[in-house]
């Protein structure tokens, strides 16, 4: 087996409990590392605390990285910010704190502690890109008065943030931008495409096709992009990014839906919706500098990663299914 690139270490994680926070959890659990995972429960998932408790080197604290923490660590990664654009936009406001009083925050912790800290910043700092694949350098077409302009601005400025703590104090930090991934642990109700195909697609109801389909994407199965974030933490100090996680190959989303009514057996159509407004044509990353840096490249496919997936979902909805029976036979008993 491999040596781990981080083990024996006293690791927090904010945004612990979410989608990519539980998958890094994990894998930082299962090389010897002890685990503080911080998490406001916002879109972070009470069913992923209970599975990271069967690890006795984890631990949960319900907080909210808006107000400061005072907690030793030697590695701070920093995932916490709703992702999905129903999810960042309900409220946008909160979602502009938690990039930027958040990030203010552990960046703080990270100089008390003599941290190294590693920030999930995104594809979305490209916004609707006119530069295609997007380079670390491109600096993005952003509309800064719209309706994502809370999440990429936000994240725009936890990088000016980061960058600042760096240079002013010296804090080793770490930046990567993370294109879409999908996989196991994501939010059946999470409102993003990959999600929402599937569970559609397992309950034989029609696909939500916003605009045309012909805008693309590219889509990196979890596992990959977690190998990612670590390998970045672990890379020698003077790397510190920004640098791109995700992967390269592009698909249109008329592709995707068709590849998982395909995978499910699915008897769904699909419906058309208007386009939300700044909705990105197209998004791919270029990743030579991961894999020049980081010797990284991601390995699974979208295939095989939906392979992979479809059956997360399929449980989830099983349980559901199974819990409404149960309810109709107690209501039954009465
Ligand atoms: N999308 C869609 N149907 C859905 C959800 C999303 O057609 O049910 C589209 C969305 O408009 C966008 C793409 O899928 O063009 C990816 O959206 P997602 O929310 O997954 O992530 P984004 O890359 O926009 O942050």
């Amino acid at each position: 087996m491999k040596s781990p690139l981080i083990t024996n270490k006293k690791i927090l994680v904010a945004g612990g409990v979410g989608f990519l926070g539980t998958t890094l959890c994990k894998k930082l659990l299962a090389t010897g590392n002890q685990v503080i995972a911080l998490d406001n429960l916002y879109t972070g998932r009470q069913d992923n605390v209970a599975l990271l408790q069967n690890y006795p080197e984890f631990s949960f604290i319900n907080h909210d990285i808006i107000e400061p923490i005072d907690i030793s660590a030697d590695l701070i990664f920093n995932l916490a910010c709703p992702a999905s654009p129903p999810h960042y936009q309900r409220d946008p406001i909160f979602t502009t704190k938690t990039s930027v009083l958040g990030s203010l925050n552990l960046l703080e912790l990270a100089r008390t502690n003599n941290a190294r800290i590693l920030q999930a910043s995104t594809s979305e700092v490209y916004g609707d890109p006119e530069q295609h694949p997007q380079t670390e350098s491109y600096r993005g077409s952003v509309n800064p008065i719209g309706i994502r302009a809370c999440y990429d601005e936000g994240k725009r400025c936890a990088e000016s943030l980061f960058f600042d703590y760096h240079r002013m104090h010296g804090v080793a930090i770490k930046m990567i931008r993370i294109f879409n991934t999908y996989g196991p642990h994501m939010d059946p109700n999470d409102g993003r495409v990959v999600s929402n195909f599937i569970m559609q697609a397992l309950s034989n109801e029609p696909l939500t096709m916003y605009g045309t389909g012909a805008q693309t994407r590219s889509f990196c199965f979890v596992d990959d992009l977690v190998d990612g974030i670590i390998a970045m933490m672990a890379s020698p100090q003077e790397f510190t990014g920004p640098v791109n996680l995700g992967n390269p190959t592009e698909f249109n989303l008329l592709e995707l839906a068709h590849m998982i009514i395909e995978l499910t057996g699915s008897t769904s159509q699909l419906v058309f919706l208007p386009l939300p407004q700044d909705d990105p044509q197209q998004r791919k990353p270029d990743i030579s500098l991961a894999r020049e840096k980081l010797g990284w490249v991601p390995r699974v496919a979208l295939r095989e990663g939906l392979e992979k997936t479809i059956p997360y979902f399929a449980e989830f909805l099983g349980q559901q299914q199974q819990s409404s029976v149960n309810f109709f036979r107690s209501e039954q008993l009465i």
